[in-house]
């Protein structure tokens, strides 16, 4: 069913037995019934084309609710032609000692809430805006649900108008915290593979955020942003080296760092060092493998389907880097594609794992 609209999940109109319109008469209140038998919409229809009785609504024991004379009209309910004039009555299914099950009380109860909210009755309360049919004469109707399920059909009523108000919220999924050191960053997932990753490179200072908030886990890396993370892991000493490249000018803030890895054969000196462009998977292996002191691999990795694809340069670091467990965890290699910060801080925390 369609709460917000009233609109119920099956409709069965009676041809007779109700009377069109309200006799200029407006909606202020539900009446709530038993159908003193665990019927259906069916059921109802069938014992109400036959007998001079009709209600608007039929809820069913598994929460189908049913409508057989429309809001507009008014339904034979109460065995009181003006109070029918005046209210939107409901039929709910029961079991045998009188009470309606959870699903059926559930379903009515939204049912409730949705004619309170859309005729402007109020907040459902019994006695203001919800009546039993016992309360207009003598009868056992509406069973147990003025009886023992009086109170929680009341209160259920009232929960399901606060969320269809907005007075309450609805249940939220509770959110996996950040891990502290990363709270200032609004785009990370904390649910997301690399989050533990990038905790370790925040916490060590080995890769910084942006300000304003950003981390940027799937930005590309740059070539600058490479340098100077190799440089934070290495805890290099910055001071004593100076060595200019053509498009390296000693203003940037990763000027240091270049120099110093050129120094230490982190990069390989040539005329360009190429700051802002995107450092690919091979080139970060690479500084890495150099870094690491460039260690010959015992041999080239097997299952990667795109080994092919290492540029022979980066062969040995590559193969270096599947030996050392800094990448290929995910069974594939990527050396050509450009590498994300998320992607740079696993290799650093695999790295780190001895
Ligand atoms: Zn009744």
């Amino acid at each position: 069913m369609d709460y917000e609209n009233l609109e119920p999940d099956v409709i069965k109109l009676l041809t007779k037995h109700f009377t069109s319109g309200r006799k200029g008469r407006k909606v202020e209140f539900v009446g709530v019934h038993y159908m003193a038998s665990n019927g259906t919409t069916e059921t109802c229809y069938s014992t109400w084309q036959t007998r001079e009785a009709s209600a608007h609504y039929a809820v069913e024991s598994s929460g189908r609710v049913g409508q057989l004379v429309y809001d507009r009209d008014t339904g034979w309910a109460l065995g009181d032609f003006d109070a029918n004039c005046k209210s939107i009555n409901i039929e709910h299914a029961n079991l045998a000692d009188g009470t309606v099950t959870k699903a059926c009380l559930d379903s009515g109860a939204h049912l409730i809430a949705a004619i309170c909210k859309e005729y402007g009755l109020g907040r459902p309360q019994w006695g203001k805006n919800m009546f039993p049919h016992k309360h207009f004469m003598a009868t056992s109707c509406p069973g147990q649900l003025y009886g023992s399920q009086k109170d929680a059909l009341e209160s259920a009523a009232q929960h399901w108008y606060d969320v269809m108000t907005g007075a309450a919220a609805a249940p939220e999924t509770p959110e996996t915290p950040l891990p502290a050191v990363l709270s200032g960053f609004a785009d990370l997932d904390a649910d997301a593979w690399y989050i533990g990753a990038v905790e370790l490179c925040v916490r060590e200072g080995y890769l910084k955020g942006y300000g304003s908030g950003r981390f940027g886990p799937d930005d590309a890396l740059t070539r600058a942003q490479a340098v100077a993370m190799i440089a934070n892991y290495a805890r290099a000493d910055l001071t004593d080296y100076l060595e200019p490249y053509e498009d390296v000018s000693p203003n940037p803030w990763y000027y240091e760092a270049v120099c110093w890895a050129s120094d230490n054969g982190v990069i390989v000196k040539a005329d360009k060092f190429r700051p802002d462009d995107a450092a690919t998977r091979a080139e970060v292996v690479a500084m890495l493998h150099n870094w690491s002191g460039g260690k010959q691999a015992k041999g080239e990795p097997t299952g990667y389907a795109d080994w092919g694809e290492v540029p022979d340069w980066a062969r040995q670091s590559m193969a270096w880097a599947v030996e050392r467990g800094v990448v290929g965890g995910a069974g594939e290699l990527m050396p050509t594609k450009g590498c994300t910060r998320a992607e740079a801080a696993a290799m650093l925390a695999n790295l780190s794992k001895e």
